[in-house]
């Protein structure tokens, strides 16, 4: 993969490549706390330095508490000082691709090069980008400069 060369932060953690994504992400699925849907989701993020965070859904009684494991895995990196993805692998049994919080959340910090690869159960992967999941999406760039810390810049 090509888009992989460029990456010159890697000191003893070899690139992994799309398979060993999905595979970590195959595993992290195994560690999903699902009793109510039972539908186990894992997720491997793998950030433009070369690390790799796993993530798999956490359910609550309390329903709305639960996490999906792309958020999971994303916010695990950002806790690690990670802000940059590359590449993020969802595996389900039938490959469906990421909630739309989790698109929005990954928006957060996509670069325009986040690539979603979605596998399911029997091994079939499909490779999305974000702005093909989510086009026309909100962002900061949508809010006021007011806020913001250099708003010195008085566009509005
Ligand atoms: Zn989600």
């Amino acid at each position: 993969m090509s888009e992989f060369a460029h990456n010159s932060q890697l000191d003893d953690n070899p690139q992994v490549d799309d398979d060993q994504l999905v595979e970590l992400a195959r595993q992290a699925r195994e560690l999903a706390y699902v009793p109510y849907s039972n539908f186990p989701v894992g997720a491997a993020l793998l950030t433009k330095s070369g690390r790799v965070f796993t993530g798999a859904n956490v359910e609550n009684a309390v329903y709305p508490l639960g996490l999906c494991a792309e958020r999971n895995a994303i916010f695990q990196a950002v806790a690690q000082g990670e802000q940059e993805f590359e590449t993020i692998a969802v595996v389900t049994e039938p490959g469906v691709t990421p909630c739309g919080a989790c698109r929005q959340v990954m928006q957060e910090f996509d670069n325009g090069s986040l690539r979603i690869l979605v596998a399911d159960a029997a091994g079939n992967v499909r490779t999305y980008t974000l702005s093909g999941l989510l086009p026309d999406a909100f962002g900061a760039d949508d809010l006021p400069t007011t806020h913001s810390r250099d708003s010195g810049d008085s566009r509005i």
